[in-house]
């Protein structure tokens, strides 16, 4: 059964939709079966897997709200193992039609479920927004990657979604675990870069990934030739971190096989702790789906 990471910072520009396409097609390439769902209106992630727009194409929106089956919705994202689930600006419509709906938050789940044995993983790529679709999102999803940029501020808007998370768990998804925080755009020519990423590491803890993604000219060239970095320069080091953060991914998966942890990893007790951490408090028992938390915080590599 597929492990569904929302991908979900409701900060604009941090690298939620170059890390959906991107670890997309990392895992894709490391032979575990990937779906990507595009669930935000912008459709970023659709035009940079090379889905130009186009009105006719059907996308999450008819089957969040016309009912279509999500067999006929799925795309080949042209790369091998990688599907897509587009998106284009109607679905700005989704989240107010799905206001009256019964269950609405749970929408998405719904419509995903006859498909998760297909997939290994399943990344949800969300808007920058907390709205009733990243909501559907986050109640989908066994865990959520929460991409924060390497700049001043970075920390803003966290602590409000944080406090959004936990409101989730206490009420519609319990089992919702921290997959982990990444730190994206990293400079390391730039002191500020090298403060930002030592503050969030002592503020999280073992819950920031050990792969940061670096500033990469790349990375930002890739979506306007329609495809993941490594099919446009496997060499980079773009293309090298989200192959390294993949790798990571996959081995957090594997120990917690090996550890016995499903996917209700996410520590029920640990709710005071996450509140805590959204109020600005120490964060490091905020529940996650990494199984190194537990060990405090590892230095960079
Ligand atoms: P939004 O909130 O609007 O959905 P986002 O969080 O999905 O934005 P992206 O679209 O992934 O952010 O990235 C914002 C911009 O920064 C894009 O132009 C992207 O190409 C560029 N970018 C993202 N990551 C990097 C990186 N590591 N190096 C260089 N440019 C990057
Ligand atoms: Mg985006």
């Amino acid at each position: 059964m597929a492990r569904v990471i929302a991908i979900a910072n409701q900060k604009g520009g941090v690298g939620k939709t170059t890390t959906a396409v991107n670890l997309g097609a990392s895992l894709a390439a490391s032979e575990q079966r990937t779906l990507i769902i595009d669930c935000d209106p912008q459709g970023n992630t659709t035009s940079a897997l090379g889905f130009p727009k186009d009105p006719a194409r059907r996308t999450l929106y008819q089957s969040l709200i016309l009912d279509e089956p999500i067999e006929r919705i799925i795309l080949d994202a042209q790369v091998e193992g990688l599907d897509l689930i587009p998106s284009d600006k109607n679905l700005v419509g989704a989240a107010i039609e799905l206001v009256p709906v019964e269950n609405r938050e749970y929408k998405l789940k719904a419509v995903i479920s006859g498909i998760l044995a297909k997939y290994h993983y399943v990344l949800i790529d969300c808007a920058p927004s907390l709205d009733l679709l990243t909501v559907n999102a986050l109640a989908a999803s066994d865990s959520v990657m929460v991409p924060i940029q390497c700049e001043y501020l970075a920390l803003e808007g966290v602590s409000e979604l944080l406090d959004t998370l936990m409101r989730l768990r206490r009420t519609i998804n319990p089992a919702l675990a921290i997959e982990g925080i990444l730190l994206t755009m990293y400079d390391d020519r730039t002191t500020l870069s090298k403060q930002v990423a030592a503050d969030l590491r002592s503020f999280f803890g073992a819950q920031v990934f050990e792969t940061v993604i670096p500033r990469n000219v790349r990375l930002a060239e890739a979506p306007s030739h329609g495809m993941p970095v490594m099919f446009y320069d496997i060499h980079s080091k773009g293309a090298e971190s989200y192959i390294q953060l993949a790798r990571e991914v996959i081995a957090n998966a594997q120990k917690r096989i090996r550890q016995g942890i499903g996917s209700t990893d996410s520590g029920a007790g640990d709710n005071n702790a996450a509140a805590a951490a959204a109020a600005g408090a120490d964060s490091s028992r905020l529940p996650t789906g990494n199984p190194n938390s537990s060990g405090g915080s590892p230095g960079p590599e």
